[in-house]
């Protein structure tokens, strides 16, 4: 009988696995609780009208319906019994022989869930157009508003966590309402427009080299957005965002600040890291069931150095494929491979014609780590129609300055 494996998320590591398996004798489930592969690294041009949803997100049933061993099912699991190998979906029960756990991360809070409803953050595409509504939202109220205070409020955006999601965030959201977007509006100026970056630790961009970090900081200032270091968040409400070094008012806040893994874990019974991902064996295996496999966000993987590796796609990706090998060739637990981590390199953009780059030792700035930055987004961009359109929107975008999905479509 065909073994069964089952592949849970079909976002950058469990996609990868899935594409691999295609060949294979196996019988393969695919479930995830959305209905497509999202391209999260370019989540934040959605957030600020420069992408629409479909550019970056791709059905999951398209990209795999050519390969006759793989089934899609669009549901949430809600449960793992690794005990009598199954998961469990809202109404049925799944049995597998191999299982892949690819589900990605949240953000956290760090225990103030009261936060999210004001202070969004980016992980789907439903939080992107949340932003993306709340930043237009707040141009329109500020465009009616004749109290100085009040529209001062409207014109502040603040965003919380100077990591790439902040950093990348904070520069669109400063071309947008100092340079593109606020041609549009006549009751404010360019300079009524405040964007703050506030992180906790003494830099932003911490894994990068701390010229980078610099760099980044500096060029994020020349676009106007203050940039405050050494600075907590301790409450958040309708008002503001109140911080050890003072309040802010404002009404549009965004939170880009730390990841938490999927509670879903929870039903594996394992040791976790204080973000809750699973720490996973040198294979990417669940210590005690050599049956399953957690990858990408979701695991807690020390390379040979001790370090821990990073949640970017490229560790999804190559850990998606790595299990592959290991499932394919049905290899036990005690003659597996260790997992190596090919390091190819960090980038985060910062705004048109600048970003920073660190691939292998070399470190780029400006217009070349930008352009390297494009070229690798558009060559890692699932579907050839999508990167066509995001290429031309992007060109459109260079040469007019002008953003096309600016829609209130929600509440
Ligand atoms: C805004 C943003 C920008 C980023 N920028 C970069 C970047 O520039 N470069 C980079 O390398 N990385 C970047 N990352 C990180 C990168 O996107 C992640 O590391 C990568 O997506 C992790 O892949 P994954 O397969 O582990 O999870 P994901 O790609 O998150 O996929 C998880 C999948 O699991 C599904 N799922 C979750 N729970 C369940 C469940 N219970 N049942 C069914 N399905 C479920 C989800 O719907 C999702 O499709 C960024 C992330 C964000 C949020």
């Amino acid at each position: 009988m065909q073994k069964k494996i089952i592949i849970i998320g079909a976002g950058f590591g469990g996609l990868t696995s899935a594409k691999h398996l295609a060949d294979s004798d196996f019988d393969i489930t695919v479930i995830d609780k959305t209905n497509h592969h999202l391209f999260q690294p370019l989540l934040y041009q959605v957030a600020t009208a420069a992408l629409s949803p479909s550019d970056i997100a791709v059905p999951i049933r398209s990209l795999l319906s050519n390969y006759k061993n793989i089934k899609v099912i669009l549901e949430e699991v809600v449960s793992i019994d690794k005990h009598n190998r199954a998961v469990q979906l809202k109404n049925s029960t799944l049995n597998y022989d191999y299982l892949i756990v690819a589900v990605g991360s949240r953000h956290s809070y760090f225990g103030n869930n009261d936060w999210e409803e004001l202070a969004p953050g980016l992980k789907t595409l439903t939080d992107a157009l949340v932003i993306r509504e709340k930043i237009i939202e707040a141009l329109e109220l500020a465009e009616i508003e004749n109290n100085i205070d009040l529209r001062r409020k409207y014109l502040t955006f603040v965003i919380v966590g100077g990591g790439p999601t902040g950093v990348e965030l904070a520069g669109a959201i400063a071309e947008i309402a100092k340079e593109t977007m606020i041609k549009d509006y006549k009751n404010f100026r360019p300079d009524d427009t405040k964007i703050i970056l506030i992180e906790a630790t003494d830099r932003i961009l911490s894994s990068f080299d701390k010229k980078l970090s610099e760099q980044a900081k500096e060029d994020l200032e020349k676009m106007g957005v203050e940039v405050k270091l050494n600075t907590k968040v301790e409450n958040i409400s309708d008002e503001g965002v109140y911080t050890t070094q003072g309040f802010i008012p404002s009404k549009t806040i965004i939170w880009a600040a730390g990841n938490q893994a999927s509670p879903l874990l929870k039903s594996l019974d394992a040791e976790t890291d204080r973000a809750g991902r699973i720490i996973v064996n040198k294979d990417c295996s669940l210590p005690g069931n050599p049956e399953v496999f957690i990858i990408g966000d979701a695991a807690h993987f020390r390379d040979e150095n001790g370090k821990v590796l990073p949640a970017v796609a490229q560790v999804a990706i190559q850990q998606g494929k790595f299990v592959t090998g290991i499932i394919k060739n049905e290899i036990q637990i005690e003659k597996r491979p260790v997992f190596k981590y090919k390091d190819k390199g960090t980038m985060a953009t910062i705004g048109k014609a600048k970003a920073v780059a660190e691939i292998k030792g070399l470190k780029l700035t400006g217009l070349i780590a930008w352009l390297t930055w494009s070229f690798v987004h558009i060559f890692f961009l699932i579907g050839f129609r999508n990167r066509l359109r995001v290429m031309i929107e992007w060109i459109w975008y260079y040469l007019t300055k002008r953003h096309g999905t600016r829609l209130i479509v929600g509440k």
